[in-house]
């Protein structure tokens, strides 16, 4: 038994690769952060719901991903996408 590390850590990926683990490590602070913002908003009641029209997220949009903030309709503008589903007023 040893107390060191418990998840895979493969040997070879020590020490040798400082630049890729410190982007590794970016990418998770960056999920961390979103499931911290999903975490508070769930404390909140607010958890499922658009951030921007506080209408509610679907569940395809959550299931896609869980840490989203925005409905389907704000999603696209959200993410900049130019795929957009336009609702004629
Ligand atoms: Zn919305």
């Amino acid at each position: 038994m040893t107390l060191l590390g418990p998840g895979p850590a493969p040997e070879g990926a020590g020490p040798g690769a400082p630049l890729e683990g410190i982007a590794a490590l970016e990418r998770i602070e960056v999920e961390l952060a979103g499931v911290e913002q999903a975490l508070v908003r769930l404390d909140a009641g607010t958890y499922g719901r658009c951030e921007v029209c506080a209408g509610p997220i679907s569940d395809d949009v959550l299931a896609a991903d869980p840490l989203t903030a925005v409905c389907s309709g704000h999603l696209e503008l959200h993410l900049g996408s130019r795929d957009v589903h336009r609702h004629v007023p």
